[in-house]
């Protein structure tokens, strides 16, 4: 598999560290509020990769943490400066930060779901692991890359000639940024060195550590959690735009500095989801959120469909009617599989369609193959849609296709799930039976809502001499 890495800038063969194993971390939500559907770019992102990974044999470790503590408000800049997230939002909602860390972890969770991403294997929460975090700052301390003033531990910046090249942010450039903070700090040695380790007596949430009583730096939490469950070294690491600079760039100083080995082979990022094209983490747009999405009647498919078939390192703008196509598109494929395919006529297999189903293989593996390229691989899956058709499909080759079709999606994960498709089928015929009673009973009002209902959920009725048939529109 060919695949993108951050780090070089180029698209590379990616061959994992142990044949046949990959372990992959990707860096996960800060659960202060619910999260937006930028922030699932990102998760939609590693939940295709991992997908096309064991699509190809390959055994996938997937690691994501919770940050349920230490990311300050102010993230983009070396030194991260301003409040928790957590302890301001607990202040806003003047509710316990552990509870709603909890809250916001279990959202998160049912977000997920509803997008079709089933569970990483471990979701590791930073509040559980700061002794990990502690013995990786005594490291880096004991290398002498690291400093403490007052109970504040701070990364030497200085020490770290690489810092950058991940990111391309050159230290000149950044010190001329932070000039105008260099005051308000006046313990650090150099304006951007980083906090490992911050004093708080008043803060939240805070633990004992050799320097007092405080709390870890944001940076800090994912290098300890990556290294306890993945190693020194492992082959990918993902994360969102905004995670590139400074986060990662911190974590690579960090883990590389106290590890004296390389920490990750592949650095992966998904491009911006953009509104009115501004990058929507910045964008003063409307930040929907899963359930908000869900109220305008899509679904969490819905929105992985929109993502998947844009390229996920291109920027992706964002608006309803782009999403309007996306579902669109998804009830194509539904109606494909639910419908089409289920009424068919016995008869021999055509071997044009045993053929294509062949051809399709091999191509949308190819594609994927080739740096997870989703729009190549999605216009084979409509190419053979239209030859399926065309060709009047047989029971035994809709057996053939179905199969496929069902193959493919363990890699794309967008057609409904079987289960809530067969509670559609049973919902309907009874809603059908109620119907054909009203209008026997002469109630068409009652007849009419029910049309009407079925409508609104995107089904149409076809009154035929030998009953009553139902489609997707
Ligand atoms: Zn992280």
């Amino acid at each position: 598999m060919r695949l993108y890495n951050s780090l070089s800038r180029q698209v590379e063969d990616f061959i994992p560290l142990v044949e046949g194993e990959v372990r992959m971390y990707n860096c996960g939500p800060t659960v202060y509020k619910r999260q937006h559907i930028g922030n699932f770019r990102a998760f939609i992102m590693a939940d295709l990769l991992r997908r096309t990974l064991e699509y190809q044999g390959l055994n996938v470790t997937q690691i994501m943490n919770i940050t349920d503590v230490g990311h300050l408000t102010e993230d983009d800049v070396v030194d991260s400066q301003g409040e928790d997230k957590l302890q301001k939002e607990a202040a806003r909602r003047q509710m316990d930060p552990w509870e709603i860390a909890r809250e916001e972890e279990k959202n998160f969770k049912e977000d997920l779901a509803l997008m079709g991403i089933p569970p990483a294997h471990t979701y590791p929460r930073a509040t559980e692991h700061i002794p990990e975090m502690i013995e990786m700052v005594e490291g880096l301390l004991a290398k002498g890359l690291a400093y403490e003033v007052d109970g504040n531990v701070y990364f030497d910046i200085t020490q770290w000639p690489a810092y950058g090249a991940l990111s391309g942010n050159k230290l000149e450039n950044l010190e001329v940024g932070a000039s105008g903070r260099v005051d308000d700090r006046t313990d650090k040695r150099h304006p951007l060195d980083f906090a490992l380790w911050k004093r708080d007596e008043k803060h939240l949430m805070q633990w004992d550590s050799p320097w007092g009583r405080g709390f870890p730096g944001w940076h800090i939490e994912c290098s300890a959690m990556a290294r306890k469950y993945l190693g020194d070294t492992f082959d990918i690491h993902t994360g969102g735009p905004d995670n590139k600079f400074p986060h990662h760039e911190c974590e690579i100083a960090q883990s590389e500095g106290c590890t004296g080995k390389k920490y990750v082979r592949h650095w992966v990022h998904c491009g911006w989801l953009e509104i009115g094209g501004r990058k929507m983490s910045k964008s003063k747009g409307k930040l929907y959120t899963v359930p908000e999405m869900l109220e305008l009647g899509y679904t969490g498919r819905d929105l992985r469909m929109l993502m998947l078939k844009q390229h996920y390192r291109a920027p992706l703008p964002f608006d309803l009617e782009l999403l309007d196509e996306a579902k669109k598109m998804r009830s194509k494929l539904n109606n494909f599989v639910t419908s089409e395919l289920r009424r068919c006529a016995d008869g021999d297999a055509h071997t044009e369609i045993t053929d294509a189903v062949e051809t399709t293989r091999s191509r949308f593996l190819a594609a994927l193959q080739d740096d997870l390229n989703t729009s190549v691989a999605f216009a084979a899956i409509l190419e053979l849609m239209t030859t399926v058709n065309r060709l009047k499909p047989t029971t035994s080759d809709a057996e053939l296709v179905l199969n496929f079709m069902s193959e493919i999606d363990g890699v794309f994960g967008i057609l409904d799930p079987v289960e809530e498709a067969a509670d559609l089928d049973a919902d309907i015929d009874a809603l059908i039976v109620e119907r054909n009673q009203a209008r026997k009973d002469r109630n068409f009002q009652r007849s009419d809502e029910i049309r009407d209902e079925l409508q609104a959920r995107g089904i149409e009725l076809i009154d035929t001499a030998q009953g009553t048939e139902w489609k997707k529109i």
